[in-house]
């Protein structure tokens, strides 16, 4: 797969360019706050597997028990 793929995809919400990440191998979209994973170098442009980067960024955490 061409890495350069990579530099075209755009988030599958608001079509906005995204930033890959290397170190966590994820996708960014910085305009909805979402990771999209990298998964054996290839993206997984699904909204349910995104994670929430707003989640990470709260302080407050509920029991999580
Ligand atoms: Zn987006």
């Amino acid at each position: 797969m061409d890495s350069n793929l990579l530099e075209v995809l755009v988030c599958p919400l608001c079509k906005g360019p995204l930033h890959h990440d290397h170190a966590n191998h994820e996708l960014i979209c910085k305009a909805d706050r979402l990771a999209y994973p990298i998964r054996d170098g290839i993206p997984v442009m699904l909204e349910n597997e995104a994670r929430d980067l707003n989640e990470s960024n709260t302080t407050q955490s509920t029991s999580n028990s």
